[in-house]
């Protein structure tokens, strides 16, 4: 007989497991959900591809509401609970409804992620030629690290609107066999000077000059004809001149396509994952809610990157007055429905990165593979610029998500004075909602590449599911 050592636990044991939490590694707690993270990824990856701005977002969310059954808004019509509608901001944010059966004034259900995601913004004059090169000049928008974007393939994204006020969509770079663009960056035999620049110089905004052509149009007796040739091959294309792009907003992007990283295929490598993993994932939990107990607001918001600012920006009141066309339609008051309501405020947060250990605090930092990150505050410095969620909105959402076993984990935005960030939740508290963020850790953020684990993308789309049971 073989002594079993193995089911002997001491007491200190015992009460060290029943006294002290650490959040499990969910490959290992339940490896049963690596096949139904990995098939939801697939229909993620899809919806990475084919939105890669905030207007293609809207465009293809709003084609998956209108599948699933959504109709416009109508502020003059009734509603019964399990009715569905959407409302489309200026084509650049979306927000997605499903009636509850609770009355209005027992609060919203509120989810609100953003769709937007840093880049690189043609400025409005943006057509030059140097020395026989065609170049973009651009300007950068949201936080980017400049040096991450030098020689690496970029597409053409945007809208052009025209003299007759015809719109013109243009996406160039994602077609198997279109060009790409780029920027250029120094080769390491001529970079001696340029080493010695502080690395967020490493690349300087106005460096940022993107090579869209090399050859000349034949004429001898033109200036810049290779500018010439690229206009008028954008001419071809999309009937514009230079004039067009003084009326227009014009995306350079990655060019890239989400892919399986790893050998394992655990993980998620794409461009805006920031915030498109939480858009897509309380996109999908919206549209299958059938009859919830109180009604859903689903928003897919714009300008979160540069601080949710605009009129397609969380910092606007287009929320707000959606929420009083559903109060003024139900006979409430909008403030008593927003009083009662809960709020996610979902956005990503910063994985740890073994390799960049120093920056965080590793007790309250979020690891990839654990699950959704439930982030109390964000902001810099003392909490400053933070929503800071109440302890009460703590014990409300984990409750939520633990009665649904979902996998969570707690995580800060890195360690205290390393830096900082925000996000929507103090936008949404404004209105006097109960708010906390919640969201997916990620590698590399604000990257050409970031990383995001499938099993914690496939939690956090459990944990938006139960937000909205
Ligand atoms: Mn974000
Ligand atoms: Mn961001």
């Amino acid at each position: 007989q073989e002594e079993n050592t193995m089911s002997k636990k001491t007491n200190g044991q015992e009460l060290q497991e029943k006294l002290t939490w650490k959040f499990p590694h969910i490959a290992k707690d339940a490896p049963q959900q690596m096949e139904k993270a990995s098939k939801f990824c697939e229909g993620y990856k899809e919806f990475l591809n084919g939105g890669k701005t905030e207007r293609e977002c809207v465009r293809l969310a709003v084609r998956m509401l209108k599948k699933a059954g959504y109709k416009p808004f109508d502020p003059k019509a009734s509603y019964e609970p399990g009715d569905k509608v959407y409302y489309v901001n200026r084509e650049k944010s979306v927000i997605a409804t499903t009636f509850g059966k609770k009355p209005l004034t027992d609060g919203l259900r509120i989810n609100g992620a953003h769709i937007d995601s840093p880049r690189l913004d043609l400025k409005p004059n943006p057509v030059y030629e140097k020395e026989d090169i065609a170049y973009f000049k651009t300007h950068y928008y949201g936080g980017i690290r400049k040096y991450q974007w030098g020689t690496i393939p970029l597409a053409m994204h945007g809208v052009i609107v025209k003299k007759d006020g015809e719109k013109v969509e243009i996406s160039i770079g994602e077609k198997e066999g279109d060009p790409v663009f780029c920027v250029t960056d120094l080769l390491p035999h001529l970079a001696a000077k340029q080493n010695d620049r502080k690395l967020a110089e490493g690349i300087k905004g106005e460096e940022l000059n993107i090579v869209v052509g090399s050859v000349p149009f034949q004429d001898e007796d033109v200036k810049e004809p290779v500018k010439l040739l690229a206009l008028q091959i954008l001419n071809e294309m999309y009937g514009i001149t230079e004039h067009a792009f003084y009326r227009a907003e014009i995306e350079m992007i990655p060019a890239h396509k989400a892919a399986d990283v790893g050998f394992d295929r655990s993980m998620v490598g794409a461009y805006g994952q920031d915030d498109r993993v939480c858009a897509y994932t309380a996109l999908l939990a919206e549209i299958e809610t059938k009859k919830p107990a109180r009604t859903t607001v689903t928003i897919l918001a714009d300008k979160e990157e540069i601080g949710s600012n605009g009129n397609t920006g969380l910092d606007s009141d287009y929320v707000l007055h959606y929420i009083e066309d559903l109060a003024d339609q139900a006979g409430v008051k909008a403030r008593d429905v927003l009083r009662n309501s809960l709020c996610l405020s979902s956005d990503v947060n910063a994985a740890y990165d073994p390799t960049f250990s120093d920056v965080y605090e590793a007790r309250n930092s979020s690891y990839i593979n654990k699950g959704c990150v439930l982030t109390k505050y964000t902001g810099a410095r003392g909490k400053s610029g933070s929503n800071d969620a109440s302890a009460e909105t703590m014990a409300k959402v984990i409750g939520i998500m633990e009665e649904e076993g979902v996998y969570w984990q707690a995580g800060e935005l890195g360690a205290v004075d390393a830096g900082g960030g925000g996000t929507i939740a103090k936008l949404v508290a404004h209105m006097n909602v109960d708010t906390v963020d919640l969201g997916v850790p990620i590698l590399s953020m604000h990257s050409p590449f970031e990383l995001s684990s499938k099993l914690d993308v496939y939690n956090t789309y459990k944990a938006f599911k139960a937000f909205y049971k």
